[in-house]
């Protein structure tokens, strides 16, 4: 500490008399990030409903914030034929409600390849047009591919582009280059292996990126802050202390225009296989000596190893699968998911799920991890909530017949931003009352700059070659075995229908979610 005159007089007008700023008391620590290459974005799918809800006005703002260079060249490619022109006007109107100043010059970098995927011949022509579209912007040949197509294309495409010679680094006139593959990474453990190699046929492990914008979030990223930058709550976060830990991802949507998809998919493997165990994994994980992507991807496989596999009889108690029926959501009635267009109307495809997990380590053992998931619920929210376990000794049972809550300290991922803790405390007054209060952190407090959306912090990440927030192919590989058996008990038992528990649209879900965590 620094006793100086003019330092106390700070921290008594900063702590005490709270005048200044936390910008003048605090140290920002930010990672410091190089300057960004001139590169290409090959973006197949570029007409599907990724690109122009996340991916159009990801790269758009990030070049309005001069985050990525000039010299940019994007090339959009689908199946549908059309000119560069009117592939500029579609995301042009992708864009509306963006502050336009830079469209112009924006526009410029944008062009359009009707590619077919099964086609080498689709591929030779791609790569001969970006040899043409690259000269004098981007000298390096810089290329990131990012797959936004159907997932049952991510083979075929990675196997064109190997063809064609697009994936060689350094090598036909490339300088890095990278795959992004969105979610889902297969649909179990054979598929997700078997994709893994195909990727692996033509991209080291290093050139590949299998995006979770999830891990992109501000607040998801502040897990690691919250445990490892501060000392009081390491010594705290263990079974010593823990009694639970809950960790809720509620959406009020239905299932949109994807019944296709998610008739396939389920929640289970739309929620759980990637956001969930990111979730679980960050909450749960050992502190990884520095924050280097290979040093945290270790520490996430080893919680995922340790997750206590499901044996039959452990899979009717700590699992729980429900479908919502018609309902109210914000005053609104809205359809069952049976009712919903493209979805079957005897469907058996979960919406919801509860999972009780154990991790089978010394930090953890015996600590209930409930992770819960589910469309058309209440509210949009996701949050990590730590429940501590009780007082040990109520000095105050006997006296006034009152048990003191435990502490709770909440994550809130979406839409509140915050961390918030929980106590006990004396409610004024002459009688003695406990009342349990809050402290509140909002996220943004004292905080003006920009934030950045979870899609431009994947794609700067990727340009950037930083593999910190994306999957590594063990961490997937290692998820899916451990949920290959619950998908195997909820898809094939002889009572698959009956285990399903139905839930109005707009509320928490299924009844039997009220005991499910007693
Ligand atoms: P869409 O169905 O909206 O778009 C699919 C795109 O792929 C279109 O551009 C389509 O082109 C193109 N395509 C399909 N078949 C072919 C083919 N045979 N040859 C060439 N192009 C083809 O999908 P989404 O944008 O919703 O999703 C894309 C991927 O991103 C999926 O893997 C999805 O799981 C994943 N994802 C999507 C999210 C979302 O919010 N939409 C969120 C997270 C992941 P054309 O129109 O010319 O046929």
């Amino acid at each position: 500490m620094d006793f100086s005159r003019q330092n106390l007089e700070k921290y008594i007008d900063t702590v005490v008399q709270g005048k200044a700023s936390s910008a003048d008391f605090s140290t920002e620590a930010c990672l410091v990030e190089g300057p960004v290459e001139p590169f290409t974005i090959v973006i197949f799918g570029a007409t599907g409903d990724l690109t122009t809800r996340k991916l159009a006005p990801a790269l758009y703002n990030l070049y309005l914030t001069g985050a990525i260079p000039d010299s940019l060249v994007i090339v959009g490619a689908a199946r549908s034929r059309m000119s560069h022109t009117e592939f500029r006007d579609r995301i042009k109107t992708a864009l509306i409600g963006t502050d336009m100043s830079m469209w112009d010059r924006f526009a410029s970098s944008l062009y359009y390849q009707s590619v077919q995927f099964n086609s080498p011949d689709s591929f030779l022509a791609l790569s001969k047009e970006l040899q043409t579209l690259e000269k004098g912007l981007n000298p390096k040949g810089n290329k990131i591919f990012y797959l936004a197509i159907p997932p049952s294309f991510y083979a075929s495409v990675s196997e064109m582009l190997g063809k064609a010679g697009l994936s060689l680094e350094n090598q036909n006139g490339n300088g890095w280059v990278r795959i992004v593959v969105e979610k889902p990474f297969g649909r179990d453990l054979k598929t997700a292996t078997d994709l893994n190699e195909t990727l692996h046929r033509h991209f080291g492990e290093d050139q590949i990126f299998r995006i979770d914008h999830y891990l992109a979030k501000e607040t998801v990223q502040n897990v690691l802050m919250l445990r490892f930058a501060n000392a009081i709550f390491e010594p705290l976060w263990s079974r010593m202390f823990i009694d639970n830990v809950q960790i809720i991802a509620a959406e009020s949507l239905g299932v949109e225009n994807r019944a296709e998809y998610y008739e396939e998919a389920g929640v289970l493997r739309d929620m759980f296989q990637n956001h969930m165990m990111q979730l679980l994994a960050l909450t749960a994980m050992e502190p990884p000596s520095r924050l280097q992507p290979d040093f945290v991807q270790d520490e996430k496989s080893k919680v995922f190893r340790s997750l206590r596999p499901f044996s039959e009889w452990d899979l009717k108690e700590s699992l729980l699968l429900g479908q919502y029926s018609s309902g109210a959501v914000d005053g609104k009635n809205v359809p069952g998911y049976r009712e919903e267009p493209g979805v079957n109307p005897v469907s058996i495809t979960p919406t919801f799920a509860g999972i009780r997990i154990f991790i089978d380590n010394w930090r953890w053992h015996g600590v209930p991890f409930y992770l819960v998931s589910g469309k058309r619920l209440a509210k949009k929210m996701t949050e990590i909530i730590i429940c501590f376990k009780k007082a040990p000794h109520s000095m105050f049972r006997g006296i006034l017949g009152e048990m003191a809550s435990a502490n709770i300290l909440t994550l809130g991922i979406y839409p509140d931003e915050k961390i918030s803790l929980s106590f006990e405390t004396k409610n004024p007054g002459a009688r003695v009352c406990l009342r349990s209060v809050r402290m509140d952190f909002d996220y943004r407090q004292n905080y003006n700059g920009p934030v950045l959306d979870a899609y431009e912090k994947a794609i700067i990440d990727c340009i950037q070659g930083d593999h910190m927030l994306f999957w590594r192919q063990d961490g997937v590989e290692l998820c899916w075995s451990f949920l290959d058996p619950v998908l195997e008990d909820c898809e094939n038992c002889a009572d698959q229908g009956r285990r399903l528990h139905f839930y109005p649209a707009g509320s928490w879900g299924p009844e039997a979610a009220e005991s499910f965590k007693s």
